[in-house]
């Protein structure tokens, strides 16, 4: 019992020793938004992944550009500090985590800017880089009945963490990435310099920063172009028993001149068999229309694909005329008779698709489980032997959770960018988005995806990762290429002491 009181005594004198460290740091660095102390439960030590924790020194909310600039700066002058710009922690392997450092929550600035323009003839949106995409949407939507061209399958992901990436969806082969679609950005550097940027003002901080992965500055603002927002979206999904015919309606889709394919081009991979996660009832999109295996070709394999297809269209257009286009489109593919699915949907219901199963599944207690994804870029050189080693093999009873795999173009990427991509005109996202529940599986299914990489650079596969999570610098470089020297030049002139994005584990704290 005493010894008990002793450690109550013990942790309160602590607790107020922390709050007196808090309020001191609060006052030196004059913030305008509010910190307080990294906590091991607290979100700064989590993320979407559930695979990694880290407690930092202290989780700051600030109130702008300032505030963050305030706060590299004495990260600058106090040995061993990093600094994590956290959007909304989406990462899957802790790289918007600082061990024992500052991580500022960008969802506090979510509010700080949006305005219209027209820059060139062309609207756009100055947007804070901590503003939830689903946030962009509903606002330009409503108030201006326009909206970003590029977006990602999921929304509530913040600009600035997506332009880190590159922000890929089903616009992608039309647009480019989120990252082809900015024009200028505020930037916080690893020296705390608040600076603005585009192509033609600071460019190599601007295409540094696209793809960056955090390393060379926070974005505290970006101008995203925009497009009249469609008022309905008619949303396919067209089945496939051979990859060869999938992949080439696929590439086709995507070469095609805008008013001769869809407006959106995404693919899948699912399971031949009537597993409710995995299989046939995963496909249709309207519950009253009924997965019929009937249909199959007896050569059907393990894993079947589908192509998910958008049709954009307003409320004024006649519907004949819409059903006319779409049959016309439709009419070349050469999917499984008789396996097509598709609904109406509004154009801001269909691109808050993945909100509605998210929601779904946290009423299923999945939504929480952890995440070990991967993703990644390969050639259409390689596509086909990645389909039968991976999809046929190694994952063909399915991960618990969507596989992706859809083309996009090299051509619509901006190669200025920090972005690591493979060669060739086209290559395909893959991504394996496994739900795993806590427990041993977790770390088999992480080997499992261990074993996917070392595969494809055993066999010389011309593949990158998307989201890349390595440890040692010779991976960083080997994923970089040619590109390594020019990414390294660009930290040294916006990071020199490495002071950014520490969960990246690309590049080492230093003190000079
Ligand atoms: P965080 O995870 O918080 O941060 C990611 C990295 O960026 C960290 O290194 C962080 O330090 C850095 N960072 C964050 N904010 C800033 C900033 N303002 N300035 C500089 N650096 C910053 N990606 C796609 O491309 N397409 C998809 O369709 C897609 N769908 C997804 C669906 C789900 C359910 C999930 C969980 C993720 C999905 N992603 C997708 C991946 C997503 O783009 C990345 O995980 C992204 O990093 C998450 O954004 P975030 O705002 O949560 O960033």
């Amino acid at each position: 019992m005493i010894a008990c009181l002793g450690r109550i005594v013990h942790d309160s004198d602590a607790e107020s020793k922390l709050d007196d460290d808090v309020s001191t740091i609060f006052n030196s660095l004059n913030l305008q938004g509010s910190i307080e102390n990294g906590d091991v439960s607290g979100i700064a030590s989590k993320d979407f992944g559930g695979l990694y924790s880290v407690k930092p020194l202290y989780l700051i909310r600030p109130s702008g550009a300032e505030d963050i600039s305030r706060v590299v700066k004495a990260a600058a002058g106090t040995p061993h500090l990093t600094v994590a710009a956290r959007g909304n922690g989406h990462s899957i392997n802790g790289q918007a985590m600082a061990d024992g450092g500052y991580v500022i929550d960008m969802r506090s600035t979510g509010e700080n800017h949006f305005k219209l323009l027209t820059v060139n003839g062309s609207p756009c949106i100055d947007v804070s880089g901590g503003a939830l995409w689903e946030d962009v949407l509903r606002r330009c939507v409503s108030r201006f009945g326009l909206a970003p061209r590029s977006w990602t399958d999921y929304l509530s992901l913040t600009v600035g963490g997506t332009l880190s990436n590159a922000g890929v969806s089903g616009q992608a082969f039309r647009y480019g990435p989120q990252t082809s679609n900015v024009t200028e950005l505020e930037v916080v550097t690893g020296k705390g310099d608040i600076t603005v940027c585009s192509e033609t003002q600071n460019p190599e901080l601007f295409f540094g920063a696209l793809g960056g992965l955090g390393q060379f500055g926070i974005i505290t603002r970006a101008r995203v172009k925009l497009q009249l927002a469609p008022d309905m979206v008619r949303w396919i999904r067209v089945v496939y028993a051979e990859f060869e015919e999938f992949t080439r309606d696929a590439e086709f889709l995507v070469s095609q001149k805008e008013d001769e394919s869809f407006d959106y081009v995404e693919g899948f991979v699912f399971c031949n068999n009537d597993d409710p996660v995995n299989g046939w009832p995963s496909v249709q999109l309207n519950p009253d229309q009924e997965f019929n295996p009937a249909h199959l070709p007896q050569t059907a394999g393990p894993v079947l694909y589908f192509l998910e297809l958008a049709f954009h269209y307003r409320n004024s257009d006649q519907p004949s005329t819409v059903d006319m286009a779409v049959s016309r489109l439709v009419g070349g593919l050469g999917f499984v008779d008789g396996l097509i699915s598709q609904v109406d949907v509004s154009y801001m219901g269909f691109l808050l698709r993945v909100k509605r199963a998210e929601q779904d599944a946290k009423a299923n207690g999945v939504w929480d489980n952890p995440h070990p994804w991967l993703n990644l870029f390969v050639s259409k050189s390689d596509i086909v032997e990645f389909d039968q080693t991976v999809f046929k093999k190694m994952v063909k009873n399915g991960i618990g959770g969507p596989m992706l795999i859809y083309p996009l173009l090299r051509s619509k990427w901006d190669s200025r960018t920090s972005v690591a991509l493979p060669e060739g005109e086209i290559f395909y996202i893959v991504a394996l988005l496994r739900f795993v529940p806590k427990g041993p599986s977790v770390e088999k299914k992480v080997a499992e995806n261990r074993e996917i990489v070392k595969w494809c650079i055993k066999e010389g596969l011309d593949f990158k990762l998307y989201l890349p999570h390595y440890r040692a610098k010779e991976d960083w470089k080997r994923h970089f290429g040619n590109q390594w020297t020019r990414f390294e030049k660009r930290k040294a002139n916006f990071d020199p002491m490495a002071i950014l994005a520490p969960g990246q584990r690309i590049f080492k704290r230093t003190n000079q």
